[in-house]
């Protein structure tokens, strides 16, 4: 998307406090016209996805974690590497071609919009690879960042614990210092993709000193190490979505630990941004509604009032989804500073999932009971998207306080 070099040119106008820099009237203008580099990305990408996946994929239906799809996705991100698909955003050195922000979104609408066929690997690409980038040793990039932008590894993320969920600092997994090892004790919980991952960017705690954000370190820990056990853990949001893990004397060598002993939470809260707005969940939420959409226009089903107003307010929403999410990239794109807008934008992604899944009960009726229906799928899709990356709350806080400038409750 030319959102630089055409923005005050042509753009429409989005206005926000805090929002720059301004035109005459006070908002920031923006470009919707794709470039031509983007489009014909992606109409290459898309051709890519027609040739491969029908048959082999179940698309907007895939069930988080299964093991049908998970296996899938290691040969599919193996076939988006050899395209140059898989890092493409990344710096060249480390196997990218420091592709664009906007052509990074092209890939990610194209991919979520069809249900994410390289499974786990986008958090790889999209804040593992990146945060071992910006603090990784020369020995762990040349160890890991091959390996991801092959597509050859699963990671998980050991972050959530019983009593650390949103206030992820007050994690209590406990790595101490033995020698040139971390002896570690403790447990994760709700850790997407363990049972098949290869390594886990563990958050644990230090030192117990000072203020509970300081004294964490992040461990790259493969997953086979010794004492450390995965359970799975059952829950409506797919086949086998979750697990435990537990830590008993885990040794670590101090040669895993990602940047500063003690520090490790400035290492994490930049990974965090990322993640939060890494998934364009409405692309995927705005295509289930248009599939739901034609199956009841095929069944008789969409004509009364209630279905088309409910289907133009999902539609809407989504649409303000995409908008809100393309003003992060242009921030991204710009470098610019942080703001308030990759909650806003989540927010609004959080609202078209849900809007969506009431779309598909009211359109489906009985049908939606369903096991694996477009509208059971996407009902327990949309109690995920609140909970996962941060939650709904939690974002409405932080627009409250970075936007409204509300006092801090
Ligand atoms: C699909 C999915 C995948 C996940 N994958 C992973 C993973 O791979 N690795 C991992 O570590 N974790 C993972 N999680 C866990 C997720 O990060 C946590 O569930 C999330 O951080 C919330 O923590 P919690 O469950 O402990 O809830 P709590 O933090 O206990 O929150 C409970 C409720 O209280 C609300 N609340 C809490 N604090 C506030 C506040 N200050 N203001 C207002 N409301 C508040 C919350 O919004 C929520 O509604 C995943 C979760 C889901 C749903």
């Amino acid at each position: 998307m030319g959102v630089v070099e055409t923005r005050r040119a042509r753009g429409h106008r989005l206005s926000a406090p805090g929002d720059g820099p301004p035109d005459s009237e006070g908002g920031a203008l923006v470009e919707f016209e794709w470039s031509q580099e983007d489009s014909s990305f992606r109409t290459q990408l898309r051709a890519f996805l027609d040739e491969e996946l029908p048959g082999r994929w179940t698309g907007a239906v895939a069930t988080l974690g299964s093991r049908e799809n998970v296996a899938y996705s290691r040969r599919f991100a193996g076939l988006m590497a050899e395209h140059g698909w898989l890092t493409p955003h990344w710096p060249t050195e480390h196997g990218g071609h420091a592709a664009s922000a906007w052509q990074h979104t092209v890939l990610g609408e194209e991919l979520w919009s069809i249900g994410e066929p390289r499974g786990p690997q986008y958090m790889n690409v999209n804040w593992i690879g990146p945060s071992i980038m910006a603090h990784g040793t020369p020995d762990q990039q040349r160890l890991h960042l091959p390996l991801i932008a092959r597509g050859d590894v699963i990671w998980c993320q050991g972050f959530s614990e019983p009593d650390a969920g949103t206030d992820l600092t007050s994690l209590r997994t406990r790595a101490e210092l033995d020698g040139d090892e971390y002896v570690v004790n403790g447990s994760k919980i709700w850790t997407s993709y363990a049972d098949v991952a290869n390594y886990c960017y563990l958050l644990v705690r230090t030192d117990s000193g000072g203020t509970r954000g300081q004294g964490i370190s992040v461990l790259l820990v493969p997953t086979d190490t010794p004492g450390f056990a995965i359970r799975p853990i059952g829950s409506m949001v797919g086949e086998h979505s979750f697990n435990e893990l537990v830590f008993t004397d885990m040794r670590v060598p101090v040669s895993c630990r990602l940047g500063p002993q003690d520090e490790g939470w400035a290492v994490v809260r930049e990974a965090l941004a990322y993640e939060r707005v890494g998934a364009p969940r409405w692309a995927r939420a705005a295509r289930l509604l248009e599939e739901v959409v034609e199956w009841a226009i095929a069944n008789d089903r969409f004509d009364d009032p209630v279905s088309l107003e409910i289907v133009g307010r999902a539609r809407a929403t989504c649409e303000a989804a995409r908008l809100l999410y393309y003003r992060v990239i242009d921030e991204r794109d710009r470098a610019q500073g942080s703001s308030a807008n990759p909650s806003l934008a989540r927010v609004a992604m959080v609202q078209a999932e849900r809007i969506v899944a009431e779309a598909c009960l009211e359109l489906m009726g009985a049908g939606s009971l369903e096991y694996a229906s477009l509208a059971d799928h996407q009902l327990r899709k949309s109690l995920a998207a609140g909970v996962a990356a941060g939650t709904y709350e939690v974002q409405l806080n932080l627009i409250s306080r970075l936007h409204l400038r509300l006092p801090k409750g």
